[in-house]
């Protein structure tokens, strides 16, 4: 393919011809293709050329020529140019079919005949989520909150995030004040140097209950009993925890984690049982859609009472938990240790018995369980983007559980594992649920039967 004439910063018209799995408008200038910010399938926009790679490039629309009757202009832009909701300029019923093309898209390219269903949206998608982590800098000269401009780590102020839990988004605005009025100052990337790397907030959506996670670039912040303590003064506020992450990097939380004021975890509600969170453990950030998920999971597993199930991939033991009255034993497997033993106290707070947690890799696990012959019935797995090792598929091969429910956050590494167990299992129907509405993440549900 020849690379056309164009060059970084030109300005070009294009014609939109498709969205990325990313949700960028896809252009065509010959044979090359341009991923552009802000561009909806159909539209005709004016744009600036951002970076010429090889066989692709980027740009972003600075004026719509002609418009999408899909597009929605009642969100202010500022969403679409910070990472926080990419999406947020598609009319949600589109949102939802563009989730469903994608899940088609990923199982055409893998050769598999799957029927995927419309993806099960939510009534009012905004506002879902329950935890936030943002971003904290010193902006002319004040300790500002907000989220990251596209393609940067350049602040853009923020006190409404659109799709987190209003309680949250008050609660950062608070915080933020407090350490302003203590003179903490907001964390400096380039020069590696400021205090405060980012606010992590989760509120529970049933119980109200909250936990602040100050992350620190230094160990020692003076004032920092009578910041948690003002902290505190919201009686929701349950838990005040300091992080430190001392290193230059992308990852948000260090391994220091220090109680600062309350209790040292949250409780929530799903499903009807009650739920210990730490502030590491992987808790599901979209809690109206965590029961449709686990509900859609629980029946497609198709349960008598008579089953032994492993649960891998099991954080705090929610989908353990969720299922054990319908089974005779349930074993989650996970390989955070906090997490198991949030896991743990969550099936006595429940007075649940048939539940057990182990720590560790699920493909280690089972890698032991195979080679020991230990028998399961069904196999509930909800990994993370990665999706399943190689190993593990071997070892599935060999324990052979009559049945598989897999719950994936990436299609397409869910279409490369369904292709690998399709000699094994007879593939089912997928719904994709929509757990992130506004983003481009997408969340699908599917059952495996023994052949
Ligand atoms: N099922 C849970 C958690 C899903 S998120 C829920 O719905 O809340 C995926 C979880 O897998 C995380 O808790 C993560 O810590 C864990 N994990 C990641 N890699 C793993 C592995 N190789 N083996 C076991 N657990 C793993």
């Amino acid at each position: 393919m020849e690379k056309p004439n164009i060059k970084k910063n030109d300005q070009i018209e294009l014609n939109i011809e498709d969205l990325s799995y990313e949700g960028k408008g896809v252009a065509k200038v010959d044979d090359f293709t341009l991923f552009v910010d802000n561009a909806l399938p159909g539209e005709v926009v004016k744009a600036t050329i951002l970076k010429v790679a090889k066989s692709y490039g980027f740009a972003k629309a600075t004026e719509i020529i002609k418009k999408s009757p899909h597009r929605v202009e009642t969100i202010d832009n500022v969403y679409t140019r910070t990472g926080i909701a990419p999406l947020s300029h598609l009319e949600y019923s589109e949102q939802l079919k563009f989730k469903q093309k994608q899940v088609e898209i990923d199982f055409k390219k893998a050769k598999l005949d799957i029927k995927v269903n419309p993806t099960l949206g939510m009534e009012n998608p905004l506002h879902y989520r329950n935890k936030a982590q943002v971003p904290v800098r010193q902006v002319d000269g004040k300790l500002t909150t907000g989220f990251y401009r596209r393609h940067s780590h350049e602040l853009v102020p923020m006190e409404n995030y659109l799709i987190q839990d209003p309680e949250i988004d008050a609660e950062i605005v608070s915080v933020r004040d407090i350490l302003r009025k203590y003179n903490v100052r907001g964390f400096d990337e380039v020069n590696f140097k400021g205090q405060i790397r980012t606010i992590m907030v989760r509120r529970a959506y049933y119980t109200g209950e909250m936990m602040v996670v100050l992350v620190s670039r230094v160990r020692d912040i003076s004032h920092y009993k009578e910041i948690s303590a003002e902290i505190m003064k919201n009686k929701d506020v349950k838990s005040v925890y300091l992080n430190i992450n001392s290193k230059k990097t992308n990852v948000i939380m260090g391994n220091e984690m220090i109680l600062l004021a309350g209790s040292p975890y949250i409780d929530d509600k799903l499903l009807g049982h009650t739920y210990r969170i730490s502030p590491r453990s992987f808790y599901q950030v979209n809690p109206v859609q965590t029961q449709n998920l686990y509900q859609l999971a629980i029946d497609k597993a198709e349960l008598n009472g008579s089953e032994k199930v492993v649960d891998a991939y099991s954080g705090i033991g929610t989908i353990s938990l969720s299922l054990a009255e319908n089974v005779k034993h349930v074993t989650g497997i996970e390989v955070i240790e906090d997490a198991v033993k949030d896991a743990q106290q969550n099936a006595d707070i429940n007075k649940i018995e048939n539940a057990d947690f182990i720590v560790g890799k699920t493909e280690a696990v089972l890698n032991d369980w195979a080679k020991d012959n230990r028998k399961m019935d069904v196999l509930m797995v909800d990994p993370p983007r990665k999706g399943l090792a190689n190993s593990l598929i071997d070892s599935i091969k060999n324990l052979k559980p009559r049945k598989m429910v897999y719950i994936s956050c990436n299609p397409a590494t869910l279409a490369r594992d369904l292709a690998l167990l399709s000699d094994t299992y007879n593939i089912g129907e997928a719904n994709p649920v929509d757990m992130f509405p506004m983003t481009n993440h997408i969340e699908c549900v599917i059952s495996l039967n023994l052949k």
